[in-house]
């Protein structure tokens, strides 16, 4: 896995109603199961700190910790 530091991706939810979150990765992790959106460094840290949006760090690349966020 080549980490791009800086750089995020959003893995958007298969569809609006379905239960699985989107998915925050840091660009270039491999360990992604859809379609990615890059995204900036605020997308990624809105989306994983506003509830309405709900989305949860990838576990293998951990954005959250690339992003000094702590998400439990
Ligand atoms: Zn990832």
């Amino acid at each position: 896995m080549r980490l791009r530091p800086g750089t995020f991706m959003i893995e958007p939810k298969i569809r609006p109603d379905h239960p699985r979150p989107p998915i925050i990765h840091i660009g270039g992790c491999t360990a992604t199961e859809r379609s990615t959106d890059e995204c900036t460094t605020r997308q990624a840290e809105l989306s994983l700190t506003q509830q309405a949006v709900g989305a949860q760090p990838c576990a293998a690349c951990r954005p959250d910790k690339a992003l000094g966020i702590d998400v439990a």
